[in-house]
Parts: C-alpha cells; sequence; structure tokens
C-alpha cells in the first residue's frame, strides 16, 4: 500500500559517533546530536544512532509565486514558480519574517517528490523554488524533488541563507539552475541577531560560483 504520512528519512550527510551519538555534515553547525534528540534546525533527529530528516515530504507551505518575488530578475522573467519551503531553519534571526514556520513547531502535510511535480505541471509552471525557510534543512526532500523536476524540464532555484557545508553544495549542483544567497550584513548582524556566522555564508557563495550556479 502507498504511504499515506511522512516518514524520517536518513540523513545523506552525517557521521555516526560512539554511543549512539551523531555529528551532521550538512551545515557548518555540525551538529553533534545524542540519541532522541534534534540538532539546531530541529528538523534533524537522531533516532537509534542514525540521523534522520523529519521533514522529507512534509512541506508546511506551497504556493505560487512570479519569479521576480524570488527575487531572480534575469532568470525566466515574466513566469511563475511553485515555492515550496519545510518547517526548520539552520538560522535563528531575530527579524525573521517567516519566524512561525522557520522556529516553530515542525509541522506540515504529506507531499512525496511526485506529488510536487504533478503540482507544477498541473499548474503549468517552469519553476520550483526552494524557499521561504533555509532548503539546507530540507535537503534530501530538496534533492530527491529536483532530481524528478530536471526530468520533466523544470528549472530548480534556491532562495537560501548559504548555510550549508562543500560536499552537499557539490551533490545538488548538477541539479540546481540558479541561487539567491541572502547576505545579511556583517559579522556582527550575523553573531547578534542570527546566532551564525558570515564567514561560512561568503564561503559556500564561492562554492556554488566555482560549481558555475
Ligand atoms: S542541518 Fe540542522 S542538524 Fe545539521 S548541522 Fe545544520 S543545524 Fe545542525
Ligand atoms: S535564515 Fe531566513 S528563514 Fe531562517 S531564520 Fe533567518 S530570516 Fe528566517
Amino acid at each position: 500500500m502507498e504511504p499515506t504520512t511522512p516518514k524520517p528519512k536518513e540523513a545523506l550527510f552525517y557521521e555516526k559517533l560512539s554511543d549512539k551519538k551523531v555529528r551532521c555534515l550538512l551545515c557548518p553547525r555540525k551538529c553533534y546530536i545524542t540519541e532522541n534528540l534534534t540538532g539546531f534546525c530541529r528538523a534533524r533527529k537522531n533516532l537509534k544512532g542514525k540521523l534522520y530528516s523529519l521533514v522529507y515530504s512534509k512541506p508546511c507551505a506551497l504556493s505560487i509565486d512570479p519569479i521576480e518575488k524570488k527575487p531572480l530578475f534575469h532568470f525566466l522573467p515574466g513566469t511563475r514558480a511553485l515555492s515550496i519551503a519545510t518547517c526548520g531553519c539552520n538560522l535563528s534571526c531575530a527579524f525573521c519574517q517567516n519566524y512561525k514556520i522557520s522556529q516553530g513547531e515542525i509541522l506540515g502535510d504529506f507531499v512525496p517528490p511526485e506529488k510536487v511535480i504533478e503540482l507544477a505541471k498541473e499548474h503549468k509552471v517552469k519553476t520550483i523554488a526552494y524557499t521561504y525557510t533555509e532548503p539546507t534543512i530540507f535537503y534530501e526532500y530538496a534533492l530527491d524533488i529536483m532530481k524528478l523536476a530536471k526530468k520533466e524540464g523544470l528549472k530548480n532555484i534556491w532562495v537560501s541563507d548559504g548555510y550549508i557545508n562543500k560536499n552537499p553544495i557539490k551533490k545538488l549542483a548538477p541539479y540546481l539552475d540558479a541561487i539567491n544567497i541572502d547576505i545579511k550584513g556583517p559579522e556582527r548582524l550575523y553573531s547578534n541577531l542570527c546566532l551564525a556566522s558570515l564567514k561560512p555564508v561568503l564561503e559556500s557563495t564561492l562554492e556554488y560560483k566555482k560549481h558555475n550556479i
């Protein structure tokens, strides 16, 4: 029988440590997570010594936006994008406009990757935008949608905080057509208002560029 509810999906980037602890290797936080606890983003949990995404196939937002809202002005201008997000974020910005979904409880409906593609085709959009919160924290879900989208001739764009490690960038680069990285301000803004650091954002921006994105 087809599943009808989201199930945790094993994470792609982590290492197992002693005593059922794990270290997430997806973003620069490199959270060290003991059993039954989640990382900083709250979207990844250690279950019996393995790291799982809690947001796979569990979007909290799905809507149609003009591409200029991303904003991408020189990318298929005048077209629309199917925008998708899950709850959680690897930053915690005091000024977050989407704090209810970025910092709140992990909620969402069951929408598997195939269904997202169906919706994109139904609404005749040209692009799928991974946005609103931070696509890095729903990496496995985004990547599976992106692979299907490519096969269907749809473009993939990320609207991102840029908080991601090099290996995950390398894996997703073949499927990513464009990215808008939000560089929010100087280091003191990142440390005082986002519980983060500017340097990894600048580094990932260069890394994406290296992959011609
Ligand atoms: S993706 Fe989440 S769990 Fe992983 S290192 Fe970043 S904040 Fe921590
Ligand atoms: S990175 Fe974006 S979504 Fe995440 S907390 Fe900051 S403003 Fe909100």
